[in-house]
């Protein structure tokens, strides 16, 4: 065995199951591994290398701010920090900012916001707050957040879970309007479910649950970890629904690939229910962490990859859907966000990663036995080209494969 893959699986804890490939640089939409093969990586770290690996301009960021300050704390003010939420503020329509490193960590600042915002804003009754989710949700892996989960592995042995949640059908908002109390503070929703299987809500489900939520004095709380940020052709995911939420969270991307860096966004009634001490974070905020949030801001902005995303996306969807077998049940997306569902009888999407892996393409599967395709939006035609037609020949093999074992078999 690899003696890298060998050293973690002694000494790491076994909560991944990484593809067996060791890889020890990156490029734009490439990475090598310890034996100079190159991949196309079609995973873009959970969408959090938008950007492409080591873009040059978030590097020099990085670079400059590592030489000026390093971690402060928020126990004082910095030159940088201030810039930063502007422009998130100013790009996503919001009037305030929380900043925090992971996207759990985001979320979490969102439920507690709606629940505060519920006692001290909307006049619910002390601990009786409920905030609403979806089934098939997907917010991070914390013990509040797996606790409103419905996959069962997530949940399994790490109860009991906080009160107050409740799940709806994702893409119902008729059961969502049903589900409403005079209690609930929040509607938390990701606009395309991404763990869930790239799934796409029927359109104008995300401008009826505004609707509903602005009627019953509910927030709509928008999850864009992974949606935002030009993923789907657009800087927000809501804005295919011409929806402005109440309250936006922000990850992976925002870090440009280089470092863990969220936020919760809000309008100031909702943001202003924070004082100091209710919340925060030793490292949200920092000057490094702000430095690279800006510029990954600017480069989305500045180098187009939001509209690049929107173009390239219908570009790859239109290929990968031409890619026709009974194996694939069916290929969705927005922008670079796809999914292509596999026939679990025929082929489990672990394996058609694995496939693909020898083919020199790096992805994970999903739920609903669903491969992701979440490429750097910087990527081009040709690379997209060339990871078509690999993903082609991964296909054609699968039927190949099934054609000999018949064979065999009879
Ligand atoms: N929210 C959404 C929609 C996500 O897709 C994810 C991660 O995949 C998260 C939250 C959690 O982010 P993190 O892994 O940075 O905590």
């Amino acid at each position: 065995m690899n003696e890298y893959i060998e050293r973690e699986a002694r000494y790491c804890a076994n909560n991944y199951a990484p593809l067996p490939v060791v890889l020890v640089r990156g490029e734009g939409v490439h990475v090598w591994d310890d034996a100079g093969r190159r991949y196309i990586d079609l995973l873009g770290g959970y969408s959090a290398v938008s950007h492409g690996h080591r873009h040059p301009r978030l590097c020099a960021a990085l670079k400059r701010q590592v030489d000026r300050l390093d971690v402060v704390s928020r126990a004082f003010h910095t030159d940088r920090l201030g810039d930063f939420v502007a422009r998130a503020c100013e790009l996503t329509g919001q009037e305030a900012g929380l900043p925090m490193n992971t996207g759990a960590e985001a979320v979490e600042t969102a439920l507690k916001a709606a629940r505060k915002w519920a006692y001290k804003v909307k006049g619910v009754p002390n601990d009786a707050a409920e905030i609403i989710t979806c089934e098939g949700n997907f917010h991070g892996r914390t013990i509040a957040i797996t606790g409103f989960s419905t996959v069962d592995q997530y949940r399994d042995g790490f109860g009991p879970y906080a009160p107050g949640f409740v799940q709806v059908p994702f893409g119902d908002a008729d059961a969502l309007e049903r589900t409403i109390t005079p209690d609930t503070a929040a509607f938390l929703v990701e606009p395309i479910q991404g763990e869930g299987g790239v799934i796409v809500p029927p359109p104008g489900y995300l401008a009826r649950c505004a609707r509903i939520c602005a009627e019953h004095d509910v927030l709509l709380i928008c999850d864009e970890i992974q949606t935002g940020l030009g993923r789907t052709g657009k800087l927000l995911a809501c804005e295919h629904d011409d929806v402005r939420p109440d309250a936006v969270t922000l990850g992976k991307a925002l870090g440009g690939g280089l470092l863990p860096v969220s936020m919760f966004l809000a309008r100031r009634e909702v943001m202003d229910v924070f004082n100091p001490g209710d919340h925060g974070s030793t490292f949200g905020g920092n000057p490094i962490s702000a430095a690279v949030g800006l510029e990954a801001l600017n480069v989305l902005v500045e180098e187009n990859l939001i509209e690049r995303s929107a173009e390239m996306g219908d570009y790859m969807l239109a290929a990968l859907g031409a890619i026709d077998s009974p194996a694939v049940v069916a290929t969705r997306g927005r922008g670079l966000f796809i999914g292509m569902e596999f026939h679990p009888d025929i082929i489990a999407a672990s394996e058609v990663c694995e496939r693909l892996l020898s083919h020199g393409i790096l992805t994970k599967e999903t739920h609903r036995n669903t491969v992701r395709f979440a490429p750097p939006l910087t990527i081009s035609k040709p690379d997209i080209d060339e990871a078509t037609a690999r993903i082609r020949d991964m296909v054609g093999e699968i039927h190949l494969d099934r054609a000999h074992r018949a064979r065999r078999a009879s």
